[in-house]
């Protein structure tokens, strides 16, 4: 408690913001609620956590914006005669459970689907991939962190064995000599992430952007590369075959700790710096430049996004670039490696507890017999009860009204988020039953049948999953308003009326507690983490064993193997990977072309992404008036060339046309584009709505769409 300037009382609850992977640290402190519409709490600084050390974005500063009753749902909607009306919780849970037990009884478990998102805490990803499998037994299961991180954790997996977005903290990031962000844009997506990038130059590092766009972060940089959208692996293959030219691979790194280099290194060769040149834009001596750079210091990094991960070749695109890092020895080594900056709040967590279609909790596959024993005894189930892998996000959508009849959603809006949306929106439609859990009334929740008003970051505690792989406590600070429950609360009283009594608390520690024994001895080992532990530190990396071994991920913690309590995990892969020869492999890649090249119907390039003051599918963010008034809509961003060659006019609208459909926004004319290129932001629903015309190609192994390139052509409109 503390007490203010006018005499009034307050308390302070240390906790993270609800939005992006980085986490940051922030204080709810209590304020007066003096309009009566307000949430009683504001966000103040919080200095002690590390990585963001006080700054926020203003999407971290307004969020208790969204705490207010005025924007966010109160009651249970239930659908009657065509209109959602308010209804109360037993009448809505009862419409639930009937719409999946009958479709359950017609159709088969399978025809339930249900689908997460990476908002949701440890302790809520978990219990919903439990209660998919062990309640309803369906393998329709995923979520939209498929979207987001997918392909660097598959690239991830096939090279080091092990998936964790960040091997090392951030604060490694200013201690290298040179730094290549590839497709990242962290001045707009987390800008307190940006000073790390700042401390690399004051340190004298280098920074050397890859990206179509001449971004706010691109602008910092010492180098600037911007590649034609979609052939950032071309561009990765064309600097590996130079580091070979020129004589700069690390010769007793490969031998000593990697596998696989000659097929990689024959892949490589293939790429002669004129072929990539032609490919990808970026000339000659801006490659041997980028390789100067990088090579020079002891020291290096390669920092990926979403840029080479949406893609259809996303994991061989993400697959170069740890090629290039593995060759120059730097994964494993003090400041250097491979990393991806995950996007979502617990994009990491979402991923390692069984949300995704093919995982079980600890990050361990579900069609691995002894992985689905160790859960299923945990569980108290029969390890033949469980299903096995079932469909990608984009597969499963696809798969709506189809032979998946009903689905249970829980944050997520894939009405804006999902690629090809009006046809996703379309399917959505068809179903035989919808029932959305969230926040908000979003675009998705106004489809369902039945909508469920459930509580945020502030009003419950429960851990996330940051980018660098530490898991934290979001504490509560806060009572919800009358009428709103809990997700854990839902599927307690869902699976009780679907006839699963126990195994369903809703309290998150104890959630958090059987999640500790399901993760043990996994990948992503949290069982030496506790509530207690994570009051107390700035957060505990994983993997953290309960006995102080080293686990599967090759390295012991800080504190060495033996410690009575794991210090948890910072960096990965010092001693060995996680495979199982305990050395990294290369992964032989060869440049391909987009799913959809440009043509003469459709002559532009498509790409899209984010701006600051709005987040993912703008449920929240475009309800908080701040964020809107500083951004309050689509545009499309477009060279002054191809303005030109359209007669378009800066802030008159365009249509942009693909092969799904059609959107329509006002032009933002740029040099900081390519002339064949545009860019869209995704956050907006309806005419604006990006997504209508990105196209859903999977790649093979992630299952991740292509959002980052389509084919399009663009119109004045009138
Ligand atoms: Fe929140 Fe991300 Fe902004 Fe930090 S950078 S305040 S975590 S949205």
């Amino acid at each position: 408690m503390r007490r203010t300037l006018d005499g009034m009382q307050t308390s302070v609850t240390p906790t993270h913001c609800p939005y992006c992977a980085l986490q940051c640290g922030m204080n709810l402190t209590s304020v007066p609620d003096r309009d009566g519409g307000g949430t009683g709490v504001e966000v103040t600084e919080r200095t002690d956590f590390p990585v963001n050390r006080g700054a926020l974005c203003g999407k971290g500063r307004t969020a208790p914006a969204l705490l207010s009753s005025r924007v966010r749902l109160t009651t249970p909607l239930v659908r009657t005669d065509g209109v959602l009306r308010p209804a109360g919780w037993d009448e809505a849970l009862d419409r639930i459970a009937e719409g999946l037990s009958r479709t359950r009884t017609e159709h088969g478990p399978d025809a339930c689907g249900v689908f997460g998102g990476g908002g949701l805490t440890n302790e809520k990803a978990y219990a919903l991939g439990k209660f998919a499998r062990v309640v309803l037994g369906t393998s329709q299961i995923d979520y939209n962190g498929r979207f987001c991180m997918s392909s660097a954790a598959a690239g991830g997996i096939k090279a080091f064995g092990l998936d964790r977005g960040l091997p090392f903290p951030l604060e490694d990031v200013p201690k290298a000599g040179c730094v290549i962000l590839v497709g990242s844009n962290l001045a707009e997506t987390m800008p307190p992430a940006l000073r790390y990038l700042t401390e690399l130059r004051e340190n004298g590092g280098k920074l050397i952007v890859v990206d179509p766009r001449r971004t706010r972060t691109a602008e910092q940089a010492d180098l600037h590369l911007a590649p034609r959208p979609g052939t950032d692996l071309a561009l990765a293959l064309g600097l590996l075959h130079l580091v070979v030219a020129e004589g700069r691979t690390d010769e007793a790194y490969i031998r000593e700790r990697t596998s696989g280099w000659e097929e990689a290194r024959a892949a490589a060769m293939a790429h002669w710096p004129e072929y990539v040149e032609r490919i990808t834009g970026v000339s000659v001596p801006q490659l041997r430049e980028t390789v100067r750079m990088f090579c020079e210091p002891e020291a290096t990094m390669v920092l990926t996004a979403r840029g080479p991960e949406q893609q259809s070749k996303g994991t061989d695109t993400v697959g170069a670039w740890i090629n290039l890092c593995l060759a120059t020895g730097r994964p494993g080594r003090p400041f250097s490696g491979y990393g991806c900056l995950t996007g979502q709040g617990n994009g990491q967590g979402g991923r390692e507890h069984g949300q995704k279609a093919d995982q079980l909790p600890g990050y361990r596959k579900l069609d691995d017999p002894a992985a689905r024993r160790h859960v299923a005894e945990v569980w108290g189930v029969d390890p033949d009860t469980l299903p096995g892998p079932g469909r990608s996000a984009y597969e499963l959508l696809d798969a709506l009204g189809t032979d998946i009849r009903a689905l249970l959603l829980m944050a997520s809006n894939p009405v804006v988020s999902a690629p090809r949306a009006a046809h996703v929106e379309e399917r959505l439609r068809s179903l035989d039953f919808l029932a959305v859990a969230d926040v908000v009334l979003s675009e998705t929740a106004e489809l369902a049948d039945v909508v469920l008003p459930v509580t945020q970051w502030a009003e419950e505690t429960g851990t996330t999953t940051s980018l660098e792989g530490r898991v934290l406590l979001r504490r509560q600070a806060l009572t919800p308003p009358e009428g709103i429950r809990s997700d854990l609360h839902v599927l307690r009283e869902l699976a009780d009326r679907l006839g699963v009594e126990k195994g369903f608390p809703t309290d998150p520690e104890e959630v958090f507690e059987e999640l500790r024994r399901a993760s043990a001895g996994g990948p992503a080992d949290y069982s030496g983490i506790t509530y207690r532990r994570l009051a107390e530190e700035d957060g505990v990396f994983w993997p953290c064993p309960s006995d102080g071994s080293a686990g599967p991920a090759g390295s012991a913690g800080e504190g060495g193997e033996g410690a009575v309590v794991h210090p948890g995990t910072p960096r990965l892969f010092l001693d060995r990977f996680a495979t199982a020869d305990g050395r990294a492999r290369f992964v032989a890649v060869h440049h391909r072309p987009l799913a959809e090249e440009p043509d003469a119907e459709y002559p532009v390039l498509l790409t899209t992404g984010r701006v600051v003051s709005q987040y993912q599918s703008g449920a929240q963010t475009r309800r908080v008036d701040e964020l809107n008034a500083a951004a309050p809509g689509p545009f499309v961003e477009l060279h002054p060339r191809l303005a030109e060659r359209l007669g378009a006019v800066e802030g008159e609208p365009l249509a942009v046309v693909s092969r799904r459909g059609r959107a329509v926004a006002p032009a933002r004319i740029t040099t900081a584009i390519r002339p064949d290129t545009v860019f869209m932001p995704f956050h907006w629903p309806g005419e604006g709505r990006a997504n209508t015309l990105t196209n859903p190609a999977l790649d093979p192994t992630s299952r991740m769409p292509e959002f980052k390139a389509c084919a399009v052509r663009v119109e004045r409109v009138g």
